[in-house]
């Protein structure tokens, strides 16, 4: 349950109430927090929020509700060395159960508040309605990864770029060109690096990324050359869906057809991993003041719509892939694959134009709990998009997909692999696993 003793942003409205419970008059209490007692968000909050302020929240809601949110730490400090946060929200937060998993960032650019403030507000929403209704349902059949400021430096120096000058959506490897402000190499920014492990490291059926200020809804490509992605249908779709919640006003296009960059994160995202990777960018109507008020009150209702459809097409079977069977329960599984990927050609120090490699290593595990071993496990399908940028430079009419198999892994927690096997599984499907082997040695002391 929601205990809102522990939520800093009820104090003031608790306070209030003191003020009543005082004998002050109701003219007089809400004077002093009119605009509080006015919020509509789930925080109750009246004020763009410092980084302490973003801190405190994901601390207070993790030390609250410890089965629904776990912090994360980010691996790679920033330029500057600060510490890059998030949290993790779902029924029984603590087991990696094999969900889907939706993931949410904010503040690429550290000078859109409002796309720190909208994502931080859906993940208070999600805590705060955890038990009920289609929250509560969305919950048990999905996780939610919420990182609400990922340019830490650039938001506390409210600026776009990243301490070394860099834009970090410009700076994800995929079909990356060193054009000013993309970095001194494919992800050279720690703060790109950072977005790669989250979504190396689970299942992002569903990216997200938060900014402002268009009113735009984008998916790969990123450039008109490199052709349409594989899944632009999928794409479109739910592109769509999300821009349709902002309004009528927005439109969901390829970003390619916005205007063309390089090296943003979810032109990576999608050709790594296939999960739908979009871009979205919320701005009040022309003419109108983009102040808290018209960015974030007026903007949240709107996005909570679209965040909840996000994720309901993130916990969707047919928008994944499901590996299910029998496990030793206690049994750890892991599902991995690499391969290369490459940027745009470009000139290397030694005087020639090609593209640089870089590999990209996905992997994730599933803790077996249940006692009948069973699990069932939402992937992404195993069958990866061929990506426009290859080692021989950009080919737009390059589609299918590779035969690419996950590797599965069944262990003993201790890190003994007792069986690998290949699993091909596509869009829409289930594969059952045979794990005889794994169950056949689990318990057995000989086999190492
Ligand atoms: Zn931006």
């Amino acid at each position: 349950m929601t205990d809102n003793r522990h939520f800093p942003w009820r104090r003031r409205l608790a306070a209030i109430g003191t003020a009543f419970a005082l004998g002050l008059t109701a003219a007089v209490a809400p004077s002093t927090g009119a605009t509080a007692a006015e919020s509509t968000l789930p925080s109750g909050n009246t004020a763009y929020r410092t980084l302490a302020d973003y801190e405190r929240d994901m601390a207070t809601l993790a030390a609250t509700h410890p089965t629904l949110v776990k912090p994360i730490t980010l691996p790679y400090r920033t330029t500057s060395g600060r510490v890059v946060r998030g949290i993790e929200i779902s029924d029984n937060v603590g087991v990696d159960d094999g969900k889907p998993v939706f993931v949410t960032v904010g503040m690429h650019h550290g000078n859109e508040w409002p796309s720190g403030e909208l994502t931080m507000e859906f993940a208070i929403d999600l805590v705060k309605n955890a038990r009920r209704g289609h929250v509560a349902e969305l919950l048990d059949r999905a996780r939610v990864v919420v990182v609400p400021v990922v340019n830490v430096d650039g938001f506390v120096r409210n600026r776009r770029q990243t301490d070394t000058d860099t834009d970090m959506n410009r700076n994800y490897g995929l079909g990356w060109l060193p054009l000013p402000s993309a970095g001194s190499a494919a992800w050279s920014e720690p703060e790109s690096r950072n977005i790669a492990w989250l979504l190396s490291t689970r299942q992002a059926t569903v990216f997200n990324t938060q900014h402002t200020c268009i009113q735009v809804v984008l998916y790969p490509p990123l450039q008109l050359a490199a052709g349409p992605a594989q899944d632009a249908s999928r794409l479109h779709r739910l592109a769509s869906a999300i821009a349709g919640h902002y309004g009528p006003t927005y439109r969901a296009l390829p970003s390619a057809e916005d205007y063309e960059t390089t090296g943003e994160a979810i032109d990576w995202a999608y050709y790594a991993t296939r999960g739908l990777s979009v871009t979205s960018e919320t701005c009040p109507n022309p003419g109108m003041a983009r102040t808290y008020q018209t960015q974030v009150l007026d903007t949240y209702a709107a996005h909570r719509a679209a965040m909840l459809e996000a994720l309901g097409t993130a916990a969707d079977p047919a928008e994944h892939a499901i590996i299910e069977g029998k496990a030793p329960k206690g049994a750890v599984l892991r599902v991995t694959k690499s391969f290369p990927l490459y940027t745009n050609p470009y000139a290397q120090p030694d005087g020639g134009v090609r593209p640089s490699s870089f590999t990209t290593t996905l992997t994730s595990d599933l803790d077996v709990v249940r006692p009948n071993g069973k699990f069932r496990w939402a992937v992404n399908p195993s069958y990866r998009p061929v990506p426009a940028y290859q080692a021989d430079g950009v080919h737009g009419d390059h589609h299918g997909f590779y035969t690419e198999p996950w590797i599965l892994t069944c262990e003993r927690r201790d890190g003994t692999v007792l069986q690998t096997t290949p699993v091909n599984v596509d869009l829409g499907d289930r594969v059952e696993v045979d794990l005889t082997p794994c169950k056949r040695n689990f318990h057995r002391k000989d086999v190492r």
